[in-house]
């Protein structure tokens, strides 16, 4: 329960309807999407910059955790309020304030949904690239705080390059602006990229400067089937040094693949690895031709079947086995983790031949799919969250995978964040003197510790 003076306070601040501590509201603010829970003694819906600032002001002088929000899809925990304390939901602030296709720039508020942005350049034939699969409701506040990727990572990047500049709350309410409308600025401390990526530890982000691209007009489909994982691994580097960048090259594992024909009736080949390229342009010509580039690297690795898509309706059902991935392996147990890590393009078969072992050596069920052109795989734990030892058993998976992950070189996630999951994993991946570093920016610009504390080891 908030104490009542403060209550009084951030209603004041917010107004009546814009407060809640409802057992509902409550109970819905202590979850993300991931195993993780813990409940706050209240929420708030905030409509400007100014109550953002008017309710940290309050927070830092009485020392009370804030926790940003945006839709509350995380898989890690960062939304996730560890130490109680007001949820600040920013899903109110919604509104796309500028686009510009003369600067090629969108402005939005934090809390306006991934997909709205798209829908909205789309009338311009332009996207804002990162394409989380979660688009449909994660908000571009969210997506700033974890610095969200997607399918199409390994040709256009991740949130962090597309965000030239920010106004973001600091702890104690003082409002900041950081980078420019200009397309590039190498003045001062690069601050925009400090708060990419921070989940909510170092400031509330409450309006975002966005580079957009023109949207590409044409694209080319296909697919390969492999017996031997090495052959696909081959694969995979050679097309990333060929020349050319395909916009989706993504990996499905054997253990996926028979879960999806377990469960639809998709009938796919039971192999070690599916691949699925795409390439992208303005003209059929040039995507065809990167794409033939793809297929001739298919080739000269023994795949057992290559398909190219003739149309789009045979392009989506290639793209069929690879979307379905998530929810069908969701479905197959009580619980499940979905692991992030992320290695060197050379060392994407290694990471999939190391996380069959683990799956062996502690009795667990790990599928594997995601993007192996960034080299972002996606092992999806499934154990039951009820059987004590199978937890146990999903723990000491998880630990391996990450110490196979630091051991290839690669780090512990390149899409999902620290967040409360990770956190004990920090020092496997980051030395003392970086690991003090964060924590000297953290103590340095959050003395009183108010904003998600408890995230990303930085408690020391
Ligand atoms: C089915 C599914 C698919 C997913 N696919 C992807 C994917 O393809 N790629 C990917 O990267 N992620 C993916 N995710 C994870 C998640 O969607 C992303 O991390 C997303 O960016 C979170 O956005 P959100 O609005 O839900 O943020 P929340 O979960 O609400 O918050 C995430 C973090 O951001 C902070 N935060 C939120 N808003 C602000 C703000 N305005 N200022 C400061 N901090 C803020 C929070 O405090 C928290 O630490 C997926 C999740 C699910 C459930």
């Amino acid at each position: 329960m908030m104490d009542k003076k403060i209550k009084e306070a951030l209603i004041h601040i917010v107004g009546e309807k814009n407060y809640t501590d409802s057992l509902i509201d409550i109970v819905s603010y202590s979850y993300d999407a991931s195993e993780h829970s813990h409940r706050p003694s209240c929420g708030v819906w905030a409509e400007s910059t100014e109550q953002v600032s008017e309710i940290l002001k309050l927070a830092n002088r009485k020392g009370i955790p804030v926790i940003p929000r945006g839709a509350g899809t995380g898989l890690s925990g960062m939304a996730v309020p560890a130490k109680g304390g007001i949820v600040l939901d920013l899903s109110h602030m919604n509104k796309i304030l500028k686009i510009s296709i003369e600067d090629r720039l969108a402005i939005v508020q934090p809390g306006v949904v991934y997909a709205a942005l798209e829908k909205a350049l789309a009338l311009d034939g332009f996207f804002f690239p990162p394409d989380p699969a979660s688009g449909k409701v994660a908000t571009l506040g969210g997506n700033v705080a974890t610095n969200a990727g997607g399918v199409k990572g390994a040709k256009y990047g991740t949130t962090r390059d597309y965000v030239l500049g920010l106004q973001v709350v600091l702890p104690d309410g003082q409002i900041m602006r950081t980078g420019s409308k200009a397309m590039k600025s190498v003045s001062g401390y690069d601050l925009t990229r400090l708060f990419v990526g921070s989940e909510g530890t170092l400031g509330v982000v409450t309006e975002i400067t966005l580079k957009i691209n023109p949207n590409p007009t044409a694209t080319s489909t296909a697919m390969a089937t492999f017996d031997d994982l090495a052959d696909a691994g081959r694969a995979v580097s050679q097309i990333m040094y060929s020349g050319i960048i395909p916009s989706v090259l993504e990996i499905l594992g054997r253990q996926t693949i028979v879960a999806i024909n377990q469960n639809t009736d998709l009938e796919l080949p039971e192999v070690d690895a599916m691949l699925l390229a795409e390439t992208d342009g303005y003209t059929q010509q040039e995507t065809d031709f990167q794409m033939q580039k793809v297929i001739d690297i298919f080739r000269r690795n023994n795949p057992k079947e290559v398909k190219q898509a003739g149309s789009e309706k045979e392009a989506e059902d290639l793209w069929k086995a690879r979307k379905s991935a998530y929810a069908v392996l969701a479905r197959i147990k009580t619980h499940f983790v979905l692991e992030d890590v992320t290695v060197p393009m050379a060392r994407v078969a290694d990471l999939l031949k190391g996380v069959e072992a683990i799956a062996e050596k502690h009795g667990i069920q790990i599928a594997t799919f995601g993007h192996a052109g960034d080299g972002n795989l996606h092992p999806q734990i499934l154990y039951d969250g009820y059987d004590p030892d199978q937890v146990k058993r999903m723990e000491a998976a998880s630990a391996d995978l990450f110490q196979l992950a630091i051991d290839l070189g690669g780090t512990l996630t390149g899409e999902h964040g620290i967040g409360l999951s990770k956190a004990p994993y920090m020092t496997l991946e980051h030395d003392a003197v970086a690991m003090d570093v964060m924590r000297s920016i953290k103590k340095m610009m959050d003395p009183n510790n108010i904003l998600n504390p408890g995230k990303m080891a930085l408690e020391g």
